[in-house]
């Protein structure tokens, strides 16, 4: 198995950060926080777990088709796969919530031990959810029963190879368990890269990456996932699906692309073959700083358009930068912030982390170009300390969210996409919608933006929002609050309800909205063909 992390919250333990004395007064004074409050996880001695559902009939047959030490009931694996890593799936697991714990966690040694796993769950009315690294944050590894007498988790680290490497084509064939530093350290030795670096990289798996379309933070140059698979095979309940990779075809609608975002529900991707590229020999990330968010997203539109996009490109909204300037370490974000206000001459205005990767000429010649469009759209350099700053904490965030979970604080992110001509629209809505939300129910809320991904036709935008979390257990109801305002506000502006967390259980609400009626019922009837007994990770992705 892979790096299972801790049970309650993110990755390992002794990788907290301390709050800042600059973030501990921005929690009292902007947020209500009570600096005494900490509201600890639960002891896992004193968590219930409910008794395993499988009957025996069920259990024997799963046994027999990867061996008895694959069929795991102990505690502390079904524990290990109760939940993904959301806002709401944390808040249940520290409150030692674990109801929704899978009556068993099968962890198959090989693809080829998938297809009699299916057929044994399909005869024995036993629900299966593919599990990979277990970091949505859409509730898509909930072990949903939906009138299935029992449900498992598939865990599929053991597919961990590296199948094939064409260093020709320049395309890698990997297995679907496989983390994102071992796919890196595969590839590396070869010389080649994915590219391919969401946050969650550390414990997420190439499986996760294409059965929920992820983005990495380089994405805007190297490519969604979406855009990086070229072939993939499929185990399904009714058969196995090859698609082999090629380079293009006219060989009708894509099957590829109905089963890159399917998220387990259609069956368990196996492997997927991957555009790769010639590890960079330079990577440089740079800050610059705009008046506004309208000056700096006018700016990133003029790069893409202009065919001078670089491979990461982030802006961060006014609030967003405020924020990041007040909480950053004490060092880093005091020189940061000199030298933003130094540029600007000014009190407010918005970061942006610029960045290039690929040989040294290509870099030069790139960052000048873009440089100059820069500075013509009234950008003004930071150099590379931001950019430097942003590569050294970009993993760090979900550790922070534990802390502030742990003081009594909301700490949710969401994201959408439109189009340029809707794009500061949209902010505006969804960012109105989380205040209202927040602020209604009582409780002070910061809401920051920021465009995470660029297109030649629009963009990605990330909200956070952090607000002190309600008491006597209402802390979900404020979530659900919250998130359903935003979400209606995403759809009500033409939006997309994601642009690349996935559907899950938790955007299912939103899926009419977002394909029509029709375009659910040929969701509908894909599953029913591939998945007859409707077994494969109930209540997420497809509208019941
Ligand atoms: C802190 C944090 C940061 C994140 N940052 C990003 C980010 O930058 N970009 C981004 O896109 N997402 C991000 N995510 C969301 C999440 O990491 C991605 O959706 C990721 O692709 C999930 O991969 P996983 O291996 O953990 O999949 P899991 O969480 O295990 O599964 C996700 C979904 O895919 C299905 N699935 C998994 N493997 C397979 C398979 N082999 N076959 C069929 N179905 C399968 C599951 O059933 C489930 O529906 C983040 C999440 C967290 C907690």
């Amino acid at each position: 198995m892979g790096p299972l992390m801790r049970w309650w919250g993110w990755g390992e333990d002794g990788n907290d950060p301390e709050l800042t004395p600059a973030t501990e007064a921005l929690l009292c004074d902007e947020l209500d926080v009570d600096p005494s409050v900490r509201r600890p996880p639960a002891r896992l001695d004193d968590v219930e777990l409910p008794a395993p559902r499988l009957r025996p009939g069920a259990h024997a047959a799963l046994a027999a088709t990867a061996g008895p030490h694959a069929l795991r009931i102990d505690r502390d694996t079904r524990v290990g796969h109760a939940a993904g890593r959301g806002y709401a799936d944390l808040v249940r697991l520290r409150a030692g919530d674990l109801s929704g714990a899978p009556d068993a966690v099968l962890i198959p040694e090989s693809a080829g031990q998938i297809p009699a796993v299916l057929a044994a769950c399909a005869e024995h009315g036993v629900a299966v959810v593919p599990f990979g690294g277990g970091t949505s944050v859409v509730g898509g590894v909930e072990p949903l029963c939906d009138g299935h007498h029992a449900v498992i988790t598939l865990d599929l680290s053991r597919l961990s190879g590296v199948i094939d490497i064409d260093e020709v084509s320049l395309t890698a064939t990997l297995e679907s368990g496989l983390l994102g530093p071992d796919v890196e350290a595969g590839l590396n030795s070869a010389g080649l890269t994915l590219g391919h670096f969401p946050q969650s990289f550390e414990y997420s798996t190439v499986g996760g990456w294409v059965a929920t379309r992820s983005a990495g933070q380089a994405s805007t140059g190297y490519g969604r996932i979406d855009e990086l698979v070229e072939g993939l095979r499929l185990c399904a309940p009714a058969g196995e699906l090859v698609l082999e990779p090629v380079p293009a075809t006219a060989a009708g609608p894509s099957l590829l692309e109905l089963v890159v975002g399917s998220e387990g529900a259609l069956g368990v991707i196996t492997e997927a073959t991957l555009r790769v590229r010639p590890v960079p020999e330079e990577r440089v990330y740079e800050g610059w700083a705009f008046g506004s968010f309208a000056a700096g997203s006018e700016a990133l539109r003029a790069l893409e358009q202009r065919r001078a996009s670089p491979d990461v490109a982030r802006l961060s909204d006014e609030e967003e930068t405020r924020l990041s300037l007040a909480m950053a370490g004490e060092g880093g974000s005091q020189r940061l912030g000199r030298a933003y206000l130094r540029a600007r001459r000014r009190a407010r205005g918005c970061l942006a982390i610029v960045g290039y990767e690929g040989t040294a000429d290509e870099v030069a010649r790139r960052r000048k170009r873009a440089g100059s469009l820069l500075r013509a759209a009234g950008g003004a350099t930071l150099g590379r300390g931001p950019g430097r700053a942003w590569a050294h904490r970009r993993f760090a965030g979900p550790y922070l969210r534990d802390v502030l979970l742990e003081r009594g604080v909301m700490a949710e992110t969401l994201e959408t996409a439109t189009c340029w001509s809707r794009l500061a629209q949209l902010r505006g809505a969804v960012r109105e919608a989380l205040h209202t939300s927040l602020v209604m129910r009582g409780t002070p809320a910061l809401v920051m933006c920021h465009i995470s991904h660029i297109y030649p036709s629009g963009a990605s935008l990330y909200f956070t929002f952090l607000a002190r979390q309600e008491e006597d257990d209402d802390e979900l109801e404020q979530w659900s609050a919250a998130k359903s305002a935003a979400s209606e506000a995403i759809v009500a502006a033409g939006a997309t309800i994601t642009h690349h967390h996935g559907v899950g259980r938790d955007h299912v609400p939103w899926m009419r909205d977002e394909v029509g009626d029709l375009g659910v019922e040929l969701l509908r009837a894909a599953k029913e063909r591939l998945d007859p007994a409707g077994i494969m990770n109930p209540g997420k992705l497809v509208p019941a």
